[in-house]
């Protein structure tokens, strides 16, 4: 038998990190003893009380059926009092929050729910996978926005504006960043909401980072922006504020047309998200700041030590108010992925090369701070002796 991939698959971009994924088994399998600075994965566990209130609600048979497509109402009234509190912006658990299978499904999914063939959405450069991909299995076309640092990663919408926005449907936004660690303003969120209503553009805001937060800064939703219920799906996700990547929880919400488009779309693909871990989450929703405050003040003095290590060996990264990555400019002689096998055959340390976020993440390379302080250390010693 002959078996071909569809035309989507293989329109979809080559995955760029093989090549140090094999370099990095190889060392493994040597016995080196390797850092990985390259997984966005938090290091810690997950609470305790969230992993207890899972253990008990798995034990209720009636969790042990098919959940509801919509998510329990008590988990999207948790949603929508935490955004309240959080934000200060109101949600009808009804028709404007959908919860998802962790975010990324959802982010991938709803360029489905939108894009007509030959349809454009607008993507940044670097940016996070599934924007793209979400992008080609839909039959929509990518229109690349270079993140650059001359205006601070965030996208030049007059720039944008001058190209002809017809067949434009969707523009992704992620602040606080992935892989470039920004942050937007007011100011760009306004201009945004502006830009989106005047050319009927969808905002797609991806807050996954929103808690992740250091010196005293507090990032906002987009929704608190005048203008916003009609134009934005914000993803939100407990991933990285309750250390719960494997879990897979996150939720949609918003514009309550967008919301409920992306849940026919999900209404045929998924049957909801198990339901005892349902329940766990609404205790995460549920319980005071204290855990997120302490896991912010950890990754803030892994963030202080790498910066210092690597401005002591010359190289200059930008201070991350949010997420734990340090996105950091590399010597202009050098590829990002001729740095990040140096780092990783030299140093035995992992990084991520910035080239394989987008074309315009060449000349940096991503380093996570989901390690200890003493591996971070040690990082740091090692790149001393060698580089
Ligand atoms: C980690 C991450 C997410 C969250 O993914 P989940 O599917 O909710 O675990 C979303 N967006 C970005 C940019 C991320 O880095």
């Amino acid at each position: 038998m002959n078996i071909d991939s569809s035309d989507k698959l293989k329109k979809l971009p080559p995955y760029l990190f093989v090549e140090i994924d094999r370099a990095k088994r190889k060392l493994r399998e040597e016995g080196k003893d390797l850092i990985d600075l390259g997984i966005g994965d938090p290091d810690q566990p997950t609470p305790q009380f969230i992993i207890n209130k899972l253990y008990e609600a798995a034990k209720d048979p009636a969790n042990h059926r098919y959940a509801l497509d919509s998510g329990m109402y008590l988990l999207r009234a948790e949603i929508a009092s935490w955004y309240k509190n959080r934000f200060g912006v109101d949600l009808d658990p009804e028709n404007e929050i959908l919860p998802l299978i962790g975010s990324k499904e959802g982010i991938a999914h709803f360029p489905l729910a939108i894009l007509k063939r030959g349809d454009y959405a607008l993507v940044p450069d670097p940016c996070y996978p599934p924007y793209k991909s979400g992008t080609i299995l839909a039959d929509g076309k990518i229109y690349s926005m270079p993140l650059l640092a001359k205006n601070n990663f965030l996208p030049d919408l007059n720039k944008i504006r001058r190209h002809g926005l017809k067949k434009v449907k969707i523009i992704f936004i992620n602040y606080p960043n992935n892989p470039t660690s920004a942050v937007a303003t007011d100011e760009f969120y306004n201009e945004l909401i502006k830009f989106a209503l005047e050319n009927n553009i969808i905002i797609v805001s991806d807050l996954a980072y929103s808690e992740i937060t250091f010196d005293g800064y507090r990032a906002r939703s987009l929704l608190e922006f005048e203008g916003a219920r009609d134009c934005v799906i914000e993803f939100h996700s407990l991933s990285k504020t309750y250390n719960m990547t494997g879990w897979r929880c996150g939720w949609a919400c918003g514009n309550s047309k967008l919301v409920s488009l992306l849940a026919k779309v999900k209404s045929n693909i998924d049957s909801g998200i198990f339901q005892a871990i349902q329940v766990a989450s609404i205790a995460a929703l549920k319980s005071d700041a204290r855990h997120i405050k302490d896991m912010c003040l950890l990754y803030q003095e892994r963030r202080d030590l790498l910066l210092r290590g690597l401005k002591s060996i010359g190289l200059t990264p930008k201070i991350p108010l949010a997420t734990f990555y340090v996105w950091s400019k590399i010597p202009r002689r050098e590829t990002s992925s001729n740095f990040a096998r140096l780092f990783l055959e030299k140093a035995n340390i992992v990084v991520t090369p910035g080239v394989g976020f987008g074309p315009h993440g060449e000349g940096y390379i991503r380093m996570a701070l989901t390690v200890p302080k003493e591996r971070i250390h040690e990082a740091i010693e090692r790149l001393k002796k060698t580089i």
